[in-house]
């Protein structure tokens, strides 16, 4: 029977990054995939699909609405859908081709197919072809991931009513699109299908999208996506969904009782994500989830079977990419005696819609809920040299920074490239540091980055370009 130090069950983001630092580190590592390519949900129907059309539809939405005002000409302005979809594919491929390379490059070995744990230290694989393979592991690391969260009452029918998945290859533009839930994967993708002319609306049960922003945030990026042509109903939940000469009418109810009916010809279900376990450990063993269906571990990891650990999508915190590969790396370099370590106070999110919201840390409305006295530095981009050159004027920065002694607690900006911006502030967070530390810190002239630093003086109410 093949016998490994580590073996990990799903190559996502989580568990192909966990079999990579296991190899670095000399451990005789596998890797067990059901999909034929590797990357998980991340690579395949999550992040960087969605990244490549957002990046192709906004360079389309650039010449359609902002070309002429930089003096460019264009003549008549098309677009091929379907280049625009196998372009998307070929960065998945490129992508996933990656990861396959560096897997056989670091001596991984690799199952294509489904495993299950089936008593500690033991796996049973149902290869792809058919045959079942053992194998024994040492240390086995489940990074399942999730699958899209369901509504009992608005069934998916793959075609008319469906998951991101589905909404990442619609083969033609939707005239019509409802998206029910204002989360991240809703507002980009309600994004890129509104820049190609869908009419698209939000039905959001909670009073506000983008909950994981503060208020402030959550209204600026609503103001923006509503000039882009999106309609917004929040204190709404979609009751049902029924069908009529090929229209999907949505039968919605506020908060206050009133009942609006929505026809749409696509609709995307984007109301969150859930852990998938699906039998990868055989329920005699027992294994301990949350009340959320989550895989329950400690703080290194530890499953409550001994020898197995648990990262990613499947144990609690935010179901993000990178936070799953940095769990991928702790918990490998845990089993190896190392201080693998995760900082969950310190974990970016964003939304790339344009303006992006990029976030990081305590809000001030989470701050304050926490009975922290803060201090707020915004700056806006409208006041910013690069802003107003590139035309990306929309939004600002915030730094939320502790009253008492000036410690960087949190940030959220909302802009062109606040995605790319957040970085310095993480490292400014996990180093320690505080508003005073980026508020002395040169930035480059002109750039985007001198907003953070704007903002950072005005914790100290001393922002020198704006009044
Ligand atoms: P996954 O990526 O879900 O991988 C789990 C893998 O395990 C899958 O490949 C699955 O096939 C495999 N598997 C499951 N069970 C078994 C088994 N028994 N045997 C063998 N294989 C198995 N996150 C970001 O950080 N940034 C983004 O911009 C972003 N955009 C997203 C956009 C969309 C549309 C979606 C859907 C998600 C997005 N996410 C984003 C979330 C991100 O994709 C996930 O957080 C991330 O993929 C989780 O990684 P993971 O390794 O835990 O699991």
């Amino acid at each position: 029977m093949p016998t490994f130090d580590i073996t990990v069950i799903g190559a996502g983001p989580g568990g192909y990054v966990a079999a990579f630092r296991a190899a670095q580190l000399g451990f005789k590592t596998a890797l067990i995939e059901k999909n034929k390519t590797l990357g998980g949900t991340c690579l395949n129907i999550g992040c960087i699909p969605s990244k490549a059309l957002l990046h192709s539809t906004e360079q389309y939405h650039f010449a359609q609405k902002s070309a002429a005002k930089h003096g460019i000409v264009i003549g008549k302005l098309s677009f091929d859908l379907e280049t625009m979809l196998a372009r998307k594919d070929e960065v998945v491929k490129q992508l996933v081709g990656g990861v396959d390379f560096l897997v056989k490059k670091r001596g991984i070995t690799r199952y294509e197919g489904v495993g299950k744990v089936v008593a500690p230290g033991k796996i049973s694989v149902t290869l792809n072809d058919g045959k079942t393979e053992e194998i024994e592991s040492k240390h086995i690391i489940l990074a399942t991931g999730s699958v899209p969260a369901e509504l009992p009452n608005l069934p998916l029918d793959g075609e008319q009513v469906v998951t991101s998945t589905e909404a990442l290859d619609f083969k033609e533009v939707p005239k019509r699109l409802l998206v029910i839930g204002g989360g991240a994967i809703g507002l980009e993708l309600g994004s890129v299908w509104a820049r190609l002319g869908s009419t698209v609306t939000v039905v959001e049960f909670l009073p506000r999208i983008a909950v994981g922003v503060d208020p402030d945030v959550s209204t600026a990026l609503q103001r923006s996506l509503t000039a882009q042509g999106f309609t917004f109903h929040l204190d709404t939940g979609v009751q049902s969904l029924a069908k009529k000469n090929g229209v999907v009418i949505a039968t919605a109810k506020t908060k206050d009782g009133k009942e609006i009916t929505i026809e749409a010809d696509k609709v995307l279900v984007s109301v969150g994500r859930k852990p998938y376990l699906a039998g990868a450990v055989d329920e005699s063993l027992g294994l301990k989830l949350t009340q959320r269906g989550q895989v329950e571990v400690d703080a290194h990891y530890v499953t409550n079977i001994p020898g197995l650990y648990a990262i990613g999508d499947i144990i609690s915190g935010p179901m993000l990419a990178h936070k799953a590969e940095d769990e991928g790396v702790a918990v490998v370099e845990r089993i190896a005696g190392k201080a693998g370590h995760v900082n969950y106070d310190a974990i970016p999110a964003v939304i790339y819609t344009e303006p992006e919201v990029a976030s990081v840390g305590l809000g001030e409305a989470a701050a304050k809920e926490q009975g922290i006295a803060v201090k707020i530095g915004k700056f806006n981009f409208k006041a910013n040299g690069r802003a107003i050159a590139a035309d990306h004027t929309d939004g600002y920065v915030k730094i939320i920074a502790d009253a008492k002694n000036d410690r960087l607690l949190g940030a959220q900006i909302i802009g062109s490239n606040a995605s790319e911006l957040l970085a310095e502030i993480v490292s400014v967070l996990e180093f320690g540091g505080s508003a005073e530390d980026i508020a002395r810190t040169t930035h480059s002239h002109p750039t985007l980055s001198e907003s953070i630093k704007e903002a950072a003086l005005a914790v100290d109410k001393r922002a020198l370009h704006s009044a």
